[in-house]
């Protein structure tokens, strides 16, 4: 290879696979070392192991040295590589979206489980980010006629992109929740992972590089989720399903939030920690 010829022999022209890996795990977790390299060779991590004596070049390290110095000052890997599986698949990400987390899947395995097998049915899925969600279900249940909106344009891009990339149809509308809609419409099913956290929790001192109006409404975390429960019943057709992810000790208060004459089946599905993680309810 072109690193090996004497003309380019510098000490920076050595350094292979196995030794520029060893190196960064002294600073960085070694599988995070090891995701940010193939990330810079665009290889899948296998290649790294069955080319682990070649040399890397001068452009490669030092694209690798600059995603191992993000990583040291705590960016997220997902916004280093710029992706992040979710339910099997890889999404682009920006810091304009949230990062997919596994939890969400408990969100989208309930929903596929209430909407398998009942024919075509339309779904809105609002402040969809980087479009994890909406897609995820069109794929998963092509039967689904999925919307999805976002207040940020940005995000938006993402998740259009997102659903380019991954053969889906979903249609996209820009704004804030239901204000997004440019027509009249009545929804089979309705969900959001909105921003839930509650601006006083700690947890979000772990979170500086997501954007902060997607983790968080600055106030308790409910306020969001009691907005949708109040304005779902102009835009959910009777006997339409509304469904919440939440923080995991506030199954309780959305519960309550729905326990009035307009709801029924009011249930609270818990995710793979045990955690109550997402709440639904049927409009009557
Ligand atoms: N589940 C995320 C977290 O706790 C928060 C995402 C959200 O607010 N929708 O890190």
């Amino acid at each position: 290879t072109p690193n090996r010829t004497v003309g380019q022999l510098r000490r920076i022209n050595m350094t292979t696979i196995q030794e520029a890996i060893a190196e960064a795990s002294k600073r960085i977790d070694r599988f995070e070392a090891k995701l940010l390299l193939a990330h810079c060779l665009g290889v899948g991590r296998t290649y790294l192991i069955t080319h682990d004596k070649d040399c890397l070049s001068p452009t490669v390290l030092q694209h690798y040295e600059e995603c191992v110095q993000a990583r040291e000052n705590k960016m997220p890997v997902p916004y280093i590589t710029g992706t992040q599986e979710f339910f099997g698949r890889s999404f682009s990400v920006t810091p304009d979206v949230l990062i997919p987390r596994p939890d969400t899947e408990t969100l989208i395995e309930f929903i596929l489980e209430k909407t398998s097998g009942k024919g075509p049915l339309s779904l809105l899925d609002l402040g969809t980010g980087s479009g994890c969600i909406a897609i995820t279900l069109a794929l998963e249940n092509p039967s689904l006629e999925v919307s999805a909106t976002d207040i940020n344009e940005k995000s938006l891009a993402v998740a259009k992109s997102n659903a380019a990339h991954l053969n889906t149809n979903v249609s996209f509308f820009l704004g804030d929740w239901f204000k997004a809609l440019t027509m009249p419409k009545k929804f089979d099913v309705i969900v959001s992972n909105p921003p839930y956290i509650d601006s006083q929790d700690k947890h979000l001192e772990n979170l500086p590089f997501e954007p902060i109006g997607a983790l968080t409404d600055g106030q308790d975390g409910l306020s969001h989720i009691r907005h949708l429960i109040t304005e779902a019943p102009k835009y959910l057709r009777h006997g339409g399903l509304l469904a919440f992810e939440h923080g995991w000790d506030q199954g309780a208060e959305v519960r309550s939030l729905f326990s009035n004459s307009l709801w029924t089946d009011i249930i609270t599905v818990k995710d793979l920690g045990g955690n109550d993680r997402v709440t639904a309810a049927i409009l009557l």
